[in-house]
């Protein structure tokens, strides 16, 4: 149940190519996916630090999640990502321990994995996403 790493840091952009560019030039980390996930309104670039990645991710929908995020919050860090090995087992303890669940069940999030998400009002003011990756 334990996770066995941060897999990865989401991060709200207003601007993904700019962004993209300061990860590259100046931390000298490479972009090695770009990849638009139509559910969450969100289009998502990837870099790899050691086995945690950092997930950048821009609103392609002002009325989207990261949309309305960035115009209460401002641009910076939205969210912490858990890997798990069995996500349904990991909602279920959370649920019993009464925390509050985005999603009961994963569901598909970007590069194939299973996410959930975790209500941040139980999480102490994080946003807590866990995944699963299947083909593990
Ligand atoms: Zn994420």
């Amino acid at each position: 149940m334990k996770p066995s790493h941060i897999e990865h840091i989401g991060i709200a952009v207003k601007n993904l190519d700019e962004q993209i560019e300061y990860y590259q030039k100046v931390l000298g980390l490479t972009c090695y996916n770009v990849e638009e996930v139509a559910d969450q309104k969100v289009k998502t670039a990837f870099f790899m630090v050691g086995e945690t990645k950092i997930e950048l991710l821009e609103s392609t929908d002002p009325e989207g999640p990261i949309g309305k995020y960035i115009e209460k919050k401002g641009v910076g860090i939205h969210h912490i990502a858990f890997a798990v090995d069995k996500a349904q087992d990991f909602l279920d303890n959370a649920d019993k321990n009464g925390v509050q669940l985005i999603d009961k069940t994963p569901r598909k999030g970007a590069e194939g994995l299973n996410i959930a998400f975790l209500h941040p009002k139980s999480t102490h003011g994080v946003l807590t996403e866990i995944c699963e990756n299947p083909n593990k």
